[in-house]
Parts: structure tokens; sequence; C-alpha cells
């Protein structure tokens, strides 16, 4: 993937000027075995990009001040350019706080709200993974995206949001549609983009979909079958769209891999500029 390559190359060339590789911090609380996977996933990643893993494990019991600690602790690390902490959190302990207690220079997954802020205003910010991979993968798709009609569902700051604020930037005409959202449909029969981060299997049905459209598909959910065997499906019904669409991405392998890759080009991105600053 051309991504991960430039990151490699970027990576090379920070530890040719600095003598030390950009370093990544991901902070997992309990058990949550998708949460696992994941945090298992980057660790790879980070490592197979030439930077390195710092990986911390706490019991789902840790109490927020301690998790609080671990946080202040990873602040002042000098070692430690980016900093993660895997969601979602235990109920005890307040996601909000703990985001926002992250140095906004290492927050790489881009949700604090100096960076969400930055972003709203179109400063320069660290912009959350998923959201800056799927605008890769459409302006690869259709290059200038100036006036386009572009629809995202799903209005989460992690995903919706940013992303329509990327859209917006890069002068599309966007649509935000969510959970009220009357005739979805329609809406999206409108759009030459279609990002979907909702969480609801196939919801996106494929004749919905405009010829030649762009769909970007993020949800990812399991699915079980009446015989016990289950898979993962997106929130596109990816036969039907798949046909009509210019270019769709499928579930697994789409997003998923953009994600992790742009969680390490922002860990490059973090570590150039705290040391240029
Ligand atoms: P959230 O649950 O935070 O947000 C879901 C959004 O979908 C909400 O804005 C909700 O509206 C909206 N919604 C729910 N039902 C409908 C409906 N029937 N019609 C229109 N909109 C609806 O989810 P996330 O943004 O965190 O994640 C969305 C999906 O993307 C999940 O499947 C998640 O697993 C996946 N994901 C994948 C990633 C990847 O790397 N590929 C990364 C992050 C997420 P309202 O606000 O009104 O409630």
């Amino acid at each position: 993937m051309r991504l991960r390559e430039a990151v490699a190359a970027d990576v090379a060339a920070f530890v040719a000027a600095h003598g030390r590789a950009p370093g990544l911090a991901v902070v997992l609380v309990g058990e949550d075995p998708a949460s696992r996977v994941y945090v298992k996933n980057k660790g790879v990643a980070t490592r197979a990009a030439g930077m390195v893993s710092f990986e911390h494990r706490l019991d789902a019991g840790v109490s927020e001040a301690e998790l609080l600690a671990l946080v202040a602790a990873l602040n002042a690390d000098q070692a430690v350019d980016g900093i993660l902490v895997q969601l979602p959190l235990p109920a005890h302990i307040d996601g909000d706080k703990v985001l926002a207690a992250i140095d906004p220079a290492k927050d790489v997954d881009g949700f604090h709200p100096v960076n969400a802020g930055r972003l709203a205003v179109g400063q320069k910010a660290l912009v959350p993974c998923t959201p800056k991979g799927c605008l890769m993968l459409i302006e690869e798709a259709l290059g200038d995206l100036s006036g386009r009609e572009a629809l995202v569902i799903g209005r989460s700051s992690i995903v919706g949001k940013p992303m329509a604020a990327l859209l917006t930037a890069k002068s599309a005409t966007v649509t935000l549609a969510h959970s009220r959202t009357r005739d979805l449909a329609g809406h999206v029969a409108r759009a030459e983009i279609v990002v979907a981060a909702v969480g609801v299997p196939e919801m996106v049905r494929g004749d919905w979909i405009r010829p030649g459209a762009c769909v970007i598909d993020v949800g990812i959910n399991r699915v079980v079958a009446a015989d016990g065997t289950s898979r993962l499906v997106g929130d596109v019904e990816f036969a039907g769209a798949s046909v009509r669409a210019g270019w769709i991405t499928p579930v697994p392998g789409g997003v998923g891999p953009m994600t992790i890759a742009c969680l390490l080009a922002n860990t490059v991105e973090a570590a150039s500029a705290r040391l240029a600053a």
C-alpha cells in the first residue's frame, strides 16, 4: 500500500535526522475482544513501520485517576510522540475527560477538542484516522472533489463529523445524515460520494446508489447466520451496490487497513511537528 510505503520512508528520514524512531503509546483498558484485536494490530503495524510501540494494558477495574496519571506520564515522556487510548472505556471512567487529558500535540487519534476545533475552523490539526483514510480513498477515486455532492451517514465525533468537515474543506457539497434524517434513500440517490458510518448491517440498499458513485463503507458489523457461523459485513449492501457504484470499498479490507495506515502517518507527523516546535 502506497501510504504505508510513504510512512516507512518518513520514519527512515526521522531516524536519520533525530537518532531515534517515533514512538506510539497505546493504552488498552479491560478485555473487550474487539479492542484487544485492534490494539494488537496497531502494535504489529507500528513495529512493521519501523516505529517503537509502547503498549499499556490495564485491568478493567483501574480507576480514572490511575488512567489519568498514566496519560500524564506519557505526555511527559520524550520517547512517546503519539498517545492512543483505545475506546470504549469502562463505564466508571469519563472518556471525554481522559481524551481531553492527552497532550493535543500527541493526540494521534485526533479526538482532543483542540484538534477537533482546529479541523472545524480549517486550521492544521491531527485528523481522526478513519475519516482521513476515507478522504484519501475518495480523492484517489475521484480526484478534485470541488462541487461534488457528498453524503455522510452518521454524525459521530470519530467518523461522521470529521468526515463532513474534511469533505467541506475540499469544497464538496456535504449532507450529514443521521438517525432522524428523512428519506435517506433519496439522499443516497443524489450523492456522488457516499460515506456510510452507521453500524447497522447493510442498511444502505444497493439499488439506492447513484450509478457511478464512490461508496465508502466504514461500518464493521458481525452478523451470525442460522447455522451459527459469523461474518463481517458493512453498512452497505455490497452485492447490490457494487454493480451500480463506480468505486466501492469492501468490508473487511477496505477502510480498516487505511485507518491503521493513517494512525502511523499521524504518529510520524506528530513526532516531526513536536521536534520542529
Ligand atoms: P456511532 O454509533 O457513534 O454513530 C452512529 C451514527 O449513525 C449516529 O450518528 C447515528 O445517528 C447514525 N444512525 C444510526 N442509525 C441510523 C439510521 N437508521 N439512519 C441514519 N443514521 C443512523 O458509530 P461510529 O461512528 O463510531 O461507527 C460507525 C460504524 O463504523 C460502526 O460499525 C463502527 O464499528 C465502524 N467503524 C469502523 C472503523 C474502521 O476503521 N473501519 C473506525 C470507526 C468506526 P444519531 O446521531 O442520530 O444517533
